[in-house]
């Protein structure tokens, strides 16, 4: 087996090559940057008996972002059916399924997919399906054999590990070595599943850094691309939403700092005799106090100040009352208090939208708390959104529990208060 670059292509190959990657980029322009990154290492296997050469017919890639071209393969294939497998192949590696292989820990084998590993083989199938539907929901024409949920009597829009639970055991995907029937797509290689192939070169690849950037690149284009045609596969815009917009993982973060708040105010027990503890009934006539546990007060103070952006803040004052209403906290134990260097009235509303952005000047985020910290009933905790840009107070307020939403990462946050990066990974 020799490696090497594209020049031990043949003329018709190496057209071949850069026309599928053309006509790729071209169905997917949202991915044209994920597809010009792959580099390209020729396979030659005509050395090696055809009983012992391996399947290279899928354009295999590794975690590096090669992609594996075997000239005997490629003399057979056309443009389309070579741009499918491009954009497959980049599909797996955007996707990290080398990183999901279920079996990655205990297998560690170096025998490659055509040699039968059935683990192997079934987690191919299993990302193949994850990729393919929303192939299929392009203008992408697949080549008659690439596995689709369809085929296997699944519904779309699965992840990978979804389609590996259902396909455990219900197919037979041993298959005899080196052979490969109809219904299969080949060896997508180990940036399908992590596991070494002999192929792979020691070559360094694309690296992590990079790597990253290339998925917010490409993530940004599918959402551009979504804003400007509306049909961008709606796997690509779960992928690409949940990579630049990771709301979910901040509002756990809020939603755990708030509930730690509330235990808080839930440990100033106050045994009360108020309502019986069902326990009274194991102890005869006497009654148990019960405990009370208050709902928390929170206060929140928004940054409205001029560096703020509106649009921004009213997305995050959104979520973050989401996560409020989530825990219990309704617009009783709710106040809203904007403020640039000036605090205005609280206000208590029933949504977010609700809320009317008064401002524009100056900072000073010390104000609002201060304001906050008078309010009656006191607030146990005080959420405030801002970009950071801001003066702090020495402490917080009395008693009370502070919470930053910082919507810059490049703002200050005081030592005693909690710091939740909020939009951080858009601004990065
Ligand atoms: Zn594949």
């Amino acid at each position: 087996m020799k490696q090497g670059s594209l020049d031990m292509l043949g003329p018709t190959e190496r057209r071949l090559w850069a026309a599928a990657r053309v006509w790729a980029a071209h169905q997917v322009p949202y991915m044209a940057s994920a597809l010009l990154s792959l580099e390209p290492i020729v396979v030659d296997q005509l050395d090696l008996h055809p009983d012992q050469r391996l399947d290279l017919s899928a354009l295999p890639v590794d975690q590096s972002w090669h992609v594996y071209l075997d000239p005997e393969v490629m003399s057979e294939l056309d443009v389309p059916t070579t741009g499918f497998w491009l954009i497959h192949q980049v599909s797996h590696l955007l996707r990290h399924h080398g990183d999901r292989f279920p079996c990655r820990e205990v297998s560690g084998h170096q025998a490659p997919v055509s040699e039968g590993n059935p683990d192997q083989r079934r987690w191919n199938t299993a990302a193949d399906a994850e990729i393919n539907d929303d192939l299929v929901a392009g203008t992408t024409k697949r080549p008659d054999g690439a596995v689709t949920p369809h085929a296997l009597g699944l519904a779309d829009g699965w992840t990978a590990e979804q389609y590996w639970d259902a396909l455990g055991g219900a197919v037979d995907l041993q298959l005899p070595p080196g052979r490969l029937d109809d219904q299969s797509q080949g060896d997508c290689g180990s940036g399908c599943d992590g596991q070494g192939r002999p192929w792979d070169s020691d070559r360094s690849g694309l690296a992590d850094a990079a790597q990253k950037l290339l998925e917010r690149e490409v993530a940004r284009q599918i959402k551009e691309h979504q804003q400007l045609y509306g049909n961008t596969p709606a796997g690509w815009q779960r992928w690409a939403s949940e990579l630049l917009e990771p709301t979910v993982r901040w509002q756990q973060v809020l939603a755990a700092a708030v509930r730690r708040g509330v235990a808080d105010v839930a440990g100033r027990v106050d045994f009360s005799y108020r309502k019986p503890s069902r326990r009274s009934s194991i102890s005869g006539d006497v009654i148990l106090p019960s405990l009370r546990q208050p709902l928390p007060k929170v206060a929140m103070v928004l940054d409205t100040s001029g560096s703020m952006n509106d649009g921004m803040l009213a997305q995050s004052l959104a979520e973050v009352g989401g996560v409020l209403r989530s825990l219990g906290v309704g617009r009783r134990q709710l106040d809203i208090i904007c403020c640039d260097a000036e605090a205005f009235e609280a206000q208590k509303v029933m949504q977010a939208k609700d809320v009317i952005l008064l401002g524009g000047g100056g900072t000073d985020m010390g104000v609002g708390l201060a304001k906050a910290a008078e309010l009656r009933p006191k607030p146990d905790l005080i959420v405030v959104l801002t970009d950071g840009h801001t003066p702090w107070p020495a402490a917080a307020p009395k008693g009370i529990r502070v919470i930053v939403g910082l919507m810059d990462p490049r703002g200050s946050v005081p030592e005693w208060a909690r710091a939740i990066d909020i939009g951080a990974a858009d601004a990065a």
